[in-house]
């Protein structure tokens, strides 16, 4: 029996593992690699296994870095079955398809660019430089009223040019056949996934929905156990409940943990104080008049903002502000979580659930669908708080929020997520943090939104302890208070810093623990 490490190996992104015991190969994860565009795209372009040859998949939760890639695993002959919980059942149904979507559009924007620079040389070479009506003329062909971009029309160019076409990675018909192949399960139920071969879920605390997966199967007479931890949450966090400690007695030794690194050599700041900190800003903002912004992505973050605003209103901290969710993915994502109030935290219970109360729904707060609903709140100027996406500001309609709002000082962009680099959001956080250090004094930095430069005068608060995963401490938590008895640890799911680190770590707690390269094999003993 063994298990080849694929993907999330020495970096965050493409979790991805296949367990082969002899009569089966069984798929965990099967993620999209994220991060520069061209690099990642080339990544996820080659499938490392013949997925006609895979028996069965386990999914460990709904976020895309784990689950992004599983249309193009079915596009590629895949003929098993897609194992979950049924809540990350029911948020693939809206995560994959959102994802088709992004994938179309992103190749029709290439497609674009490249006919439209196609186009600038051929009128270059016949007059030199172009003048504003040629180009006018060529955005005319290319867009439909000189905004959406016309699919057909690009279409037809590249194939009368003899231009290269870019293709989606996958399409919208293919997010759509791979959630034909989804089953999800209950937690704690052992489900036949091979020969002899099951998998039971246990809460990770990560996200809704989200699973440590035990495989069980027997190999010469032996019982064997892979424990995968897809990735960990936090102990103590709103809505979600523990990662779980207490798994079935006389389950004897896990002979591999697959174990995720995020935050292999670090500390969070404590939870607690974050609804304190989101209380304070709210209350600021408002004296002054402003609106506070909050990019924060669809699935996850959103609903956490939400739940704790709605806790800061119903204990009166803060002034009962307009609250607007705009995300039409969001929206959807969120009825996901109101159906599935079983795997809430007693706390949400007690707090809304036995009271009547639904967690996600008050008076002053309004779900966005339509575009034209969004531009009316662009313009409303009373204070208010907005929560939108993406949550790092690379694309949607946070964008336009920011354009109306980051050059009023009376307002509060306030980042409650992981901003990676080189994007918008990071250069945000920066230039505001670095322009609040220096006393707000001089001229105010300048940020590209949209190609267009705005003054960033709006005040940016950076809340930490939103975090969806463990930190060191709270992983070594897991290791010393669950039952288990570990053999071996592959390490994965981290930057190559913080995986080593957290290796060493390991070992200097006396466990058998190895940082896996990708493509590499860890046979049990
Ligand atoms: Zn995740």
């Amino acid at each position: 029996m063994h298990v080849t490490f694929y993907g999330a190996t020495r970096e965050v992104t493409g979790s991805m593992h296949l367990l082969e015991t002899g009569k089966d190969r069984i798929l965990l994860d099967c993620g999209l690699f994220q991060g520069r565009r061209k690099e990642s795209d080339a990544k996820n372009r080659i499938f490392p296994v013949d997925p006609a040859l895979i028996t069965n998949m386990v999914l460990s939760h709904a976020h895309i870095d784990h689950s992004g890639r599983i249309p193009l695993l079915v596009k590629g002959g895949f003929n098993g079955r897609i194992i979950t919980t049924r809540t990350t059942a029911d948020a693939c149904h809206y995560l994959l398809k959102d994802s088709a979507h992004i994938q179309e559009s992103d190749a029709n924007y290439l497609n674009y660019k490249t006919v439209r620079g196609h186009l600038y040389n051929l009128s270059h070479a016949k007059k030199g430089q172009l003048t504003n009506r040629e180009r006018g003329e060529i955005a005319r062909l290319l867009k439909h009223n000189g905004l959406k971009l016309n699919a057909t029309a690009i279409d037809n160019l590249l194939d009368q040019y003899n231009l290269k076409k870019v293709e989606p990675l996958y399409s919208m018909a293919d997010a759509e056949a791979a959630l034909s192949a989804f089953d999800g399960y209950p937690y704690n139920t052992p489900v036949t996934i091979g020969k002899g071969v099951t998998v039971t879920f246990f809460e990770a605390g990560h996200i809704l929905g989200s699973a440590f997966c035990l495989l069980s199967f027997t190999e010469r007479g032996q019982k064997r156990h892979v424990l995968f931890t897809g990735d960990i949450g936090r102990f103590d966090r709103p809505i979600l409940k523990n990662p779980t400690l207490g798994f079935p007695e006389g389950l004897g030794p896990i002979d591999l943990l697959i174990m995720e690194s995020t935050y292999g050599a670090r500390h969070h700041e404590p939870t607690v104080e974050l609804k304190e900190r989101l209380g304070e800003v709210i209350n600021e903002t408002t004296q002054k008049d402003g609106v506070v912004v909050i990019p924060a992505f669809a699935f996850g973050r959103t609903q956490d903002v939400v739940y704790i605003i709605h806790e800061l209103y119903n204990q009166g901290k803060v002034p009962r502000i307009p609250v607007f969710v705009d995300s039409p993915l969001a929206g959807n994502l969120t009825r996901v979580f109101a159906e599935h109030p079983e795997v809430y935290d007693d706390m949400a219970h007690h707090t809304f659930l036995e009271r009547g109360k639904k967690p996600f729904e008050f008076k002053e707060l309004t779900y966005i669908d339509s575009v034209a609903q969004s531009m009316e709140c662009m313009k409303t100027t009373t204070p208010h708080i907005i929560i939108s996406s993406s949550g790092m500001c690379e694309a949607g309609r946070i964008l336009h929020h920011l354009r109306y709002r980051a050059h009023n000082p009376n307002n509060t962009i306030v980042v409650v997520g992981y901003m990676a680099q080189h994007t918008l959001g990071r250069r945000i956080l920066e230039l505001g943090e670095a322009f609040e250090a220096q006393g707000r004094k001089g001229d105010p930095p300048m940020v590209k939104i949209l190609g267009k430069e705005y003054p960033l005068k709006a005040r940016v608060v950076k809340i930490g302890g939103f975090s969806a995963h463990a930190d060191q401490e709270e992983m070594l938590r897991f290791l010393r208070k669950s039952n288990i008895q570990i053999k071996q640890i592959a390490v994965v799911h981290g930057e190559e810093e913080q995986s080593l680190a957290f290796r060493d770590t390991l070992k200097e707690k006396g466990y058998k623990a190895v940082v896996p390269r990708p493509g590499q094999t860890v046979t049990l003993e």
